[in-house]
């Protein structure tokens, strides 16, 4: 597909967490490949609000 070579232009692994480079849990949304640990301590920089 189109989109998987886009996103593997990031770099190794496009589907692992940019921060930890973990691959289990993550959140692909608004631009971003966080894990959902990361991606829960740096929602609140992001401008998110907590949804849980
Ligand atoms: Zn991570």
């Amino acid at each position: 597909m189109a989109e998987e070579q886009k996103k593997q232009r990031y770099g190794r692994g496009a589907h692992s967490c940019q921060l930890c480079g973990r691959k289990q849990g993550l959140v692909r949304r608004y631009h971003i490949n966080f894990c959902r640990q990361c991606f829960r301590e740096w929602a609140p920089r992001l401008g998110f609000k907590k949804m849980n």
